[in-house]
């Protein structure tokens, strides 16, 4: 029998975090039951910044449970941060970790396959969604464009995996162990080299409250989980100022020829055309290379990735 500690990132989750807490106890009790996790499992809601009653929500179940531990952030450190600082807090105190979005989108009931699969000895489970009717059409494409895109780059994932996973104990700590800030989750685990298996489900509606996902930040998380994980972006525009550059080369020989069949060139629209072309490729491509240095100067700095506030534990003091 193994302990199991369930971390759930929430940031503004007032509205369904009671039934997820209600809905993940029930996973729990029947777990335990079933004599497949020990009695001291629970939950480890990380309350990343959230300005509602989130806090105030994981305070009180904190009291009247003995297996609702809250690690409160400063501020909102993002998904994958709180995501990280539930595991830190979880990784000397269990066997098993399973995290899980607090929107209740992903199936709780497929955890119990996700341990059977660890007691099978896979040290990652992957929660893998192969039925995503209820997201609309516009995040399912912009969904498959983005895998698509993130393997041509060279950063390898699961498709259709998000940030639903058990992980051993041994992974959690070897994902401790990469420090970076800029840190894509769901691309690093598949990077650890642990057995892994995955387990299917379909995804769900959110049951309450809103995505915290808008495009605008799907878009950013896509650019970041690009940078972070591939270096191909630069490659590719080194390739780019190789292809315009043969092409410029094919383009004076054009002229040289025809002026000595002489030919008129009247050139100034072609000339502009071409200065105005270069000019947007070349700002394209420093701005590339300046996002990657942007990078390394953040990361340089150090900072720490999250600050912890405050910890609901049951030990005593
Ligand atoms: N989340 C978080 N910090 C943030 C944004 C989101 O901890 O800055 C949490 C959020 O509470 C939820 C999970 O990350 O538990 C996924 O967010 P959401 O469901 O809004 O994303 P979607 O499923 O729409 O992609
Ligand atoms: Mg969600």
């Amino acid at each position: 029998m193994r302990k199991l500690l369930i971390v759930v990132p929430c940031y503004n989750e007032q509205e369904v975090l009671p039934q997820t807490i209600e809905k993940l106890s029930d996973v729990l009790n029947d777990l335990f039951k079933k004599g497949k996790i020990t009695n001291d499992s629970g939950l480890v809601l990380v309350n990343d910044g959230s300005r509602d009653k989130t806090w105030d929500i994981i305070k009180e179940h904190h009291d009247k449970t003995n297996y609702v531990f809250g690690v409160n952030l400063g501020n909102n450190a993002g998904h994958q941060n709180a995501l990280l600082a539930g595991l830190e807090y979880a990784q000397d105190k269990s066997d098993i970790t399973v995290t899980i979005d607090a929107d209740l989108q992903d199936d709780t009931s497929v955890i119990e396959q996700m341990i059977d699969k660890y007691n099978d000895g896979f040290e990652v489970v992957y929660g893998v969604r192969n039925d995503r009717k209820t997201d609309s059409f516009f995040k399912r494409f912009t969904a498959g464009v983005f895998y698509k895109l993130m393997s041509f780059l060279g950063a390898k994932t699961v498709d259709n995996h998000a940030d639903f996973r058990l992980m051993s104990n041994t992974a959690v700590k070897a994902l401790m162990q990469y420090k970076e800030r800029n840190i894509f989750l769901r691309g690093i685990v598949t990077r650890l080299g642990f057995k892994s298996d995955s387990v299917y489900y379909a995804r769900k509606e959110r049951t309450a409250g809103e995505t915290k996902y808008p495009l605008r930040k799907m878009l950013s998380f896509a650019w970041e989980g690009i940078t972070s994980l591939s270096i191909k972006p630069i490659k590719l525009i080194m390739f780019l100022g190789l292809v315009i550059m043969i092409c410029s080369i094919i383009a004076l020989a054009y002229v040289l020829i025809s002026y000595f069949l002489n030919e008129t060139n009247r050139g100034w629209a072609s000339l502009m055309i071409s200065i105005w072309f270069l000019g947007g490729v070349q700002l394209f491509s420093i701005g590339i290379v300046g996002q990657y240095v942007g990078k390394t100067y953040i990361e340089t700095k150090e900072r720490p990735r999250f600050y912890v506030s405050e910890i609901l534990d049951y030990e005593k003091v």
